[in-house]
């Protein structure tokens, strides 16, 4: 694991039970403490409602495809040796939208519905990122 290249996210609080929760593998989303609207990426601030009340649920990590890209030019020289990687973002059960890398699916898998589910990469010491393969 030493040696990783990449750009790597900088938690806050309002995200760190997100990264701990990777870390431990288990998926975590906010829900509004008030409304209950489950929202996706990590934020203060609920966009129904706008209330800071906020709680964390753990997520079943399943839902399907709604598009993808395949990714042919890297962005951050990091990447460069994954290329070509397969970026989905994916509707999960719980009525959010989520972006990650792919693992093991083949290119000519992809269609829009596609079931999947989230697995974990760790990658440094400090660091759990996720990614989705086939459920
Ligand atoms: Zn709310």
């Amino acid at each position: 694991m030493d040696g990783y290249d990449k750009l790597v996210p900088s938690p806050t609080p309002d995200t760190q039970p997100y990264w701990d929760g990777l870390a431990a593998g288990q998926l975590r989303l906010q829900r509004c403490g008030d409304c209950h609207t489950v929202r996706h990426y990590p934020r203060p601030v609920c966009p129904s409602c706008y209330s800071m009340n906020t709680e964390w649920i753990d997520a079943t990590g399943r839902g399907t495809v709604h598009s993808w890209t395949i990714t042919h030019y890297a962005f951050h020289p990091g990447f460069k040796g994954d290329l070509p990687y397969v970026l989905v973002t994916v509707d999960l059960d719980e009525g959010v939208r989520m972006q990650s890398q792919a693992r093991g699916i083949d290119t000519s898998q992809l269609r829009v519905g596609l079931p999947v589910k989230i697995a974990f990469e760790k990658v440094k010491d400090d660091l759990t990122l996720p990614v989705f393969v086939l459920a």
